[in-house]
């Protein structure tokens, strides 16, 4: 850090946060670039947001400065410092909250700004210096010990206590969240239609391993073993899920399943229907959060002939293993992620198999993947904390994020050359995406579109796996299916590795269409995209933060995601349970935010 720009950044917090007392939010908003930016986490505007340009920055101020009461603020010099030039990280409170923000600098006017809620004073996080004592050191009659008092409250609560948060989907989303809001005091209960927490990653395909490595992976709270591979089984996740509950004492509804939620404005206040095993229950949370997950609701395409098909055909979702298919035609229609390790665990099994691509995939080598992230054990063993990595990315803007990104896919083009000629010689239809930026980008635009390598290439590349790409299923009959192209096909088994419905399905599912209209979107930025149309809107529509719906929130994604934004719901859930004023500031079209 040069003292010159420590200074910069100094004399620039210090004149920022004296506008924002005073209110002076034009002059406030001339200390930006003309096209700086501004990522808030709650701390301004109650809202997870980003406003771009000056013009923008000025209308958030001018709103937002009047509610909020700032205190002391100071440029940190701990472990969370990026070295990344002329950015400070600083910490700040408010009359409510402790927070942390980041500033970056162009030419003395701010380029990035970041600011988000660490914590709200007297409703910090119970943890560390700050557990729960546990027990009385004096003689107390009629003492409750911790199981006593757990199972009173496994049997009250659904029944003759209201919980304040419903979450509907127990998957490692709903799991984490409910944690988070059991250290903050927030009574919730997760339900979920399976049998055992955990099987939401157990019920996958026999073969799948994370794509993640386990410094990625972490749950809130609680660690993964020392000795535990970089790389999971989905069964030993699916174990991890089912003691992590457990041990966080979640109030985990299993074999439960939502049918149906209807909101009342009057009482403020939900009614979910659930079946818990053969019992009908109704819940009345003040708050419903959708967890059912990116991967719930199958897409299969309708196509002509289907029913005639005398062998196996399924979605990806319903496949569970290549055993039984040595020497078995197969084909897989797809070519993501589960496309390629499906094909990759027929051909493990003896199979004949053929994947049909329709349209570009991006395909990154694992090894290469994970040599430009920043979760590694070197990271870990520098001091920096999990959560430390997960802020230092949740500071940069997703603009900002995707200049970056393709800079770095142009990189990985560039290493992996040779490997990425193999594959287009050998047929496969390869993109960055369609601006370029690459699969954390694609990721946010759609949720899907590519496949981190763990093998599965070099079998298409060798002919092993055969691929048939640009092209689509046009018919199936019972002896398999004609392509496009008018390529006949036999197969034994047909798997449709095609992906899932978008996550707003679940509102008219499990709500109303009226209130799916009225929510509008999940997940996408608005990059235009495909599958991602715009406006651009800079951040996940509707994820973790209020919606158009009094009450009704979002919340999942991959699991570094559901960890971070996870703090970010629980906290905007504890707000409004200690009834802290949450003024919500949205530039966009929801209008009756709570
Ligand atoms: C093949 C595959 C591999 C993946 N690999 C990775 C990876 O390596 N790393 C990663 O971070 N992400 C990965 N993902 C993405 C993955 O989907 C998410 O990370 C994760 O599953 C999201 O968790 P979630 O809790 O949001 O949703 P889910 O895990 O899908 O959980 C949703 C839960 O909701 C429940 N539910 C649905 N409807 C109802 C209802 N009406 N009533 C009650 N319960 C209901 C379901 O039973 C389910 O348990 C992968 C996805 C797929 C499909």
């Amino acid at each position: 850090m040069s003292n010159s720009t420590y200074k910069e950044a100094n004399n620039w917090l210090s004149e920022f946060f004296r506008c924002v007392r005073f209110r002076e939010y034009d002059l406030a908003s001339n200390l930006f670039l003309e096209e700086g930016c501004w990522r808030d986490l709650l701390a301004f505007s109650w809202n997870i947001i980003t406003v771009e340009g000056k013009k923008d920055v000025a209308d958030m101020l001018k709103v937002t400065s009047g509610r909020i009461s700032v205190g002391e603020w100071e440029i940190e010099r701990s472990s969370l410092v990026e070295q990344d030039g002329d950015s400070y990280w600083f910490t700040f409170a408010t009359s409510i909250a402790n927070c942390k923000g980041k500033l970056t600098l162009k030419d003395g006017k701010c380029s990035v700004l970041f600011t988000s809620i660490v914590e709200l004073i007297g409703h910090e996080e119970a943890t560390l210096t700050r557990r729960k004592k546990g027990y009385i050191n004096e003689a107390i009659r009629g003492r409750k010990t911790w199981l006593d008092e757990r199972i009173e409250e496994e049997k009250k609560l659904g029944y003759i206590e209201q919980p304040y948060v419903v979450v509907v989907g127990g998957g490692q989303g709903g799991i984490g969240l409910a944690a988070r809001l059991k250290v903050l005091g927030v009574p919730t209960i997760v339900v979920d239609k399976n049998e055992r927490a955990g099987d939401s990653w157990r019920n996958r395909y026999h073969s799948l391993y994370l794509r993640n490595t386990v410094w990625q992976d972490q749950m809130p709270y609680l660690d993964f073993p020392d000795n535990w591979p970089v790389f999971m089984s989905k069964d030993r996740m699916g174990d991890w899920l089912e003691m992590y509950v457990r041990v966080m004492e979640i109030n985990y509804w299993s074999s439960t399943i939502c049918v149906g939620a209807k909101y009342s404005e009057d009482l403020e206040e939900w009614t979910v229907d659930v079946k818990r095993f053969d019992e009908v229950v109704q819940l009345k949370p003040k708050h419903l959060v959708i967890a059912t997950g990116m991967s719930g609701n199958p897409k299969v395409p309708d196509i002509a002939g289907s029913k005639t098909f005398s062998g196996v055909i399924c979605h990806s979702s319903r496949f569970n293993s290549g055993k039984e298919f040595d020497g078995k035609k197969c084909v897989v229609i797809g070519s993501n992620n589960s496309a390629h390790d499906i094909c990759m665990d027929l051909w493990e099994h003896g199979a004949d198999v053929t994947m049909v691509q329709r349209s570009e995939t991006l395909v990154v080598r694992s090894e290469t993947f994970f040599s430009h992230s920043k979760y590694t054990e070197a990271i870990a063993d520098s001091g920096l904390t999990t959560a430390d990595l997960d802020l230092i990315g949740a500071a940069i803007p997703y603009q900002v994020m995707r200049e970056q990104m393709k800079y770095v896919w142009s990189q990985i083009a560039n290493e992996d050359r040779d490997y990425y000629r193999s594959l287009v010689n050998a047929g496969f239809l390869l993109t960055f995406g369609e601006d370029q930026s690459g699969l954390e980008m694609m990721y946010m635009y759609r949720g899907s579109g590519y496949y981190i390598d763990v093998g599965a290439t070099e079998l298409v590349v060798k002919g092993l796996v055969k691929l048939k790409s640009g092209v689509i299923v046009e018919t199936v009959d019972e002896s398999g299916m004609v392509l496009s192209d008018g390529t006949k096909i036999e197969a034994d088994l047909i798997v449709f590795a095609t992906g899932y419905q978008p996550m707003s399905t679940w509102v008219s599912k499990l709500i109303s269409p009226e209130m799916a209209v009225k929510v509008g979107e999940c997940w996408g930025l608005g990059s235009g995209t495909k599958y991602d149309p715009g406006p651009w809107e800079g951040e996940l529509r509707n994820m973790w933060k209020p919606t158009a719906c009094a009450g009704l929130w979002f919340h999942g994604g991959g699991l570094t995601q559901s960890r971070l934004y996870s703090r970010f719901l629980a906290m905007q859930l504890k707000a409004r349970i200690e009834n802290i004023p949450t003024p919500v500031y949205s530039p966009q079209k929801i209008k009756d935010l709570q």
